[in-house]
């Protein structure tokens, strides 16, 4: 079997990110999930000032990026079998996951300079291949030459519905369970949606030679067993 680039895109919260990690572990590949690196960057932004309500500060965000003050990284972490994000040396994991950061990350996700650094950063990590990277512009701007694309989807209802359980689930308390509001979260994955497709640079598209998974109504399994099957058929062409 040939070492190939796996290029995984598609909506926010369609499970992209735990096909790919469960693919990469089962074939001994190098998993990135690329959303972190925009959810790190725009943490950066957060907690420097740069993200005030009235809107992003670009150019001072673009001279911190510029002067190597915004570092991403990724450390395995055994215990959780997947990487974990560290955002200038420090683990963020938890707090990039949190709302207020889905929230504000796909306008930093739009900034021509943000896409330029990660885009570099994601090409280099593939350069070996046997990688699988899931994100919005993988098999499009990223490795536009992947050997296998897969472009992942699901309605807005199914994939709120899939997050609100996630973070449900993750909540240290019952009062931090009882604050989530499926509304809220519906609502955040549709603007991501309208947001990522709808940027100039780089925007959520369909490549034209990705295979479509719509997995509204699939398991996790059907969806791993899918995956492991194509992923069999590029290996070996
Ligand atoms: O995948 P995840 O939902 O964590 O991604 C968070 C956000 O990062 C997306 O909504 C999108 O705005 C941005 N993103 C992107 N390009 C990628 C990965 C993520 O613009 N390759």
């Amino acid at each position: 079997m040939k070492k190939i680039v796996i290029a995984i895109d598609g909506h926010s919260s369609c499970g992209k990110s735990t096909m790919a990690k469960d693919l990469a572990r089962s074939i001994g590949y190098v998993y990135v999930d690329t959303g972190a690196m925009y959810r790190a960057v725009t943490l950066y932004a957060m907690r420097n000032g740069l993200y005030p309500a009235e809107g992003i500060k670009e150019e001072a965000l673009k001279a911190d990026i510029e002067a190597g003050k915004v570092q991403v990284s990724f450390k395995f972490n055994a215990e959780a079998g997947r990487p974990d994000t560290y955002l200038n040396g420090e683990l963020v994991e938890t707090e990039i996951r949190q709302m207020e950061v889905s929230n504000r990350v796909s306008p930093i996700a739009a900034l021509p300079f943000v896409r330029t650094l990660l885009t570099q950063q994601q090409q280099a990590m593939g350069r070996e291949k046997g990688i699988v990277m899931d994100g919005r512009d993988i098999g499009t701007a990223v490795f536009p030459q992947a050997e296998l694309k897969v472009f992942v989807t699901a309605s807005a209802e199914v994939r709120a519905q899939r997050r609100y359980d996630e973070l449900r689930g993750k909540a240290q308390t019952q009062e931090e369970a009882d604050a989530l509001s499926f509304d809220e979260i519906l609502k955040n994955v549709q603007e991501r949606d309208y947001l990522d497709s709808h940027r100039e640079t780089a925007p959520l598209r369909q490549a034209p030679d990705a295979l479509v998974l719509d997995n509204s109504h699939m398991t996790k399994e059907e969806q791993n067993a899918w995956l492991l099957q194509r992923y069999n058929e590029a290996a070996a062409s």
